[in-house]
């Protein structure tokens, strides 16, 4: 997938962690272009949005990307195509706080159903990675 090709980021949070994080430091990923963020252009421009998956099972997410992806064209011919959204860690990955979201899978289930493309992390932690390479905390 080109990510120069694409235009409005979704950010897609846990919405259980969301309830205490402000979501800072991906937005701070995001800034700087580093861990999931690395791979897109520094000097592109993209409109960004923040959104959690509305609690488990992570079904309302569906809802969510689909009125977003319904507005987006109605509003401002965006299509779908030009969408990408981003898995946050704390939903990827097993860290500090918790193992990754035992919904993942359904949560990629549901985006790949509305047709949206979609990519994995947000801020990776050092501190974490090296945990994970040890095997302290799970890499899968
Ligand atoms: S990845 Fe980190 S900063 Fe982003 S929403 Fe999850 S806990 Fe918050
Ligand atoms: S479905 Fe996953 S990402 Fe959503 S609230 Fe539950 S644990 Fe968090």
């Amino acid at each position: 997938m080109d990510l120069l090709e694409k235009d409005y980021l979704v950010i897609v949070q846990c919405d259980i962690v969301k309830q205490r994080c402000p979501g800072y430091l991906c937005e701070k990923a995001f800034h700087e272009r580093t861990g999931g963020f690395a791979d897109y252009p520094a000097d592109k421009q993209y409109r960004v949005i923040n959104i959690t998956c509305g609690g488990c099972c992570g079904r309302a997410l569906h809802r969510k990307l689909t009125l977003l992806k319904r507005t987006l064209k109605k509003k401002e011919g965006i299509e779908k195509d030009k969408i990408i959204v981003q898995l946050s860690s704390c939903i990827t990955k097993d860290n500090y706080h918790a193992p990754p979201c035992p919904h993942k899978d359904h949560l990629k289930a549901l985006i790949e159903k509305i047709g949206i493309d979609y990519r994995e992390d947000t801020e990776i932690n050092e501190k974490s990675e090296q945990r994970r390479s040890e095997g302290v905390y799970k890499s899968e």
